[in-house]
């Protein structure tokens, strides 16, 4: 800790993002990373956009991006709002929305870690609604009274996905705050909350193009609600940086969005590939915990996930242990290409005797 700190700087506890390793070739089912490339048109816009014009500044305003998006979810361009991956997004959301006095804002125990950064970041209060026995979020508990909700559907790192009409009774029963559900996993699966916005004008839906699109190094997120709620985060925005998306993630982001087909068959895949390497690992004797995502969660009754994730990565493959109550047995193992879960699954069935 230097002298030089802010208390802001002093007082924080940073998120830490699954590693990127450069030392050797590992298999990578640590950060949810899809297998599969970005689409092929994707790849040649990206080619066709990276010329001279980068001497100039993006479109502030991401009009073709959110054009494009307002289109997919037949929504008003109003309604839609782009950042450089939701990450950002959310941080603006937490300043936009949450307040630092009053009351604390609501989230679940065992959820995506960033929440509780976030809020020690902004000084907002925050309470933590425990999932049940089996992961589930308690809807019920979300009717108290709030500053403001945060919820992700499917939930991370857990997998579990709320069904969507319990996210719409969450919005019948709080209409005084705003309820943000983040939705970086919905297309593995789950339906979306989306539905609701045209109802509720205190939702807040929260994308990225990041696992469904496999564009993760390109960092796009984009939020979907009322419009005054996107206002609110321009606002934001445009007093930390007007240029948060550049001119490639720009193009490459509407790109991905128009390739339907793309995106259908590799999400297809990454379900079926989920569905059946859940089913082995069972066979196995794992405790496999429902997914929606494209990632599994999963404990094994004997062999402790600390020492399953070391033996892993000695033998080249990297997966997620979260060293917190509750789930310090269970691995988050992202779901890779069918080749990649052959490896994981013949090395993780010698490691627990199987
Ligand atoms: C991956 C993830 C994000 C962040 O996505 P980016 O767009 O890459 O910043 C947000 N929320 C959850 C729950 C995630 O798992």
């Amino acid at each position: 800790m230097s002298i030089y700190w802010s208390e802001i700087l002093k007082g924080i506890d940073p998120y830490v993002p699954g590693e990127q390793p450069g030392d050797k070739k590992y298999i990578k089912l640590n950060t949810n990373e899809n297998p599969y490339p970005p689409s092929p048109r994707v790849l040649e816009k990206i080619r066709e956009v990276a010329d001279e014009k980068l001497r100039l500044y993006p479109d502030p305003e991401c009009e073709d991006l959110r054009e494009a998006l307002a289109e997919y979810h037949k929504l008003d361009k109003s309604q839609v709002y782009a950042g450089n991956g939701s990450d950002e997004l959310l941080a603006f959301t937490f300043l936009a929305f949450f307040n630092p006095t009053g009351l604390p804002i609501l989230f679940p125990d065992i959820t995506y870690s960033f929440y509780p950064v976030y809020s020690n970041l902004f000084k907002i209060k925050y309470r933590q609604i425990p999932l049940d026995g089996s992961f589930n979020v308690p809807a019920e508990q979300f009717y108290a009274e709030n500053g403001g909700i945060i919820i992700p559907n499917p939930n991370a790192p857990t997998g579990k996905y709320l069904p969507v009409h319990s996210i719409g009774e969450i919005l019948r029963r709080n209409t005084q705050s705003v309820v943000v559900v983040d939705e970086a996993y919905i297309d593995f699966g789950g339906e979306s909350a989306v539905k609701y916005i045209g109802e509720h004008p205190n939702l807040l839906v929260v994308r990225t193009l990041s696992k469904s699109h496999s564009l993760a190094g390109m960092r796009v997120g984009y939020a979907l609600g009322h419009k005054e709620l996107i206002e609110g985060i321009a606002r934001i925005k445009n007093s930390v940086n007007s240029y948060t998306l550049d001119r490639i993630a720009l193009a490459a982001a509407v790109e991905a969005i128009k390739d339907t087909a793309y995106f259908q068959e590799t999400r297809r895949k990454i379900i079926n590939t989920r569905e059946r390497v859940s089913s082995q690992l069972k066979n196995m004797g794992f405790d496999v915990v429902d997914s929606m995502a494209n990632f599994i969660f999963v404990a094994h009754p004997c062999v402790p996930a600390c020492e399953i994730f070391r033996q892993l990565r000695e033998r080249g493959i990297l997966v997620r242990h979260f060293k917190k109550p509750r789930i310090d047995n269970y691995l988050r193992v992202s779901v890779g290409s069918d080749d990649e879960m052959f490896c994981f699954l013949k090395e993780i069935g010698r490691i627990v005797g199987f």
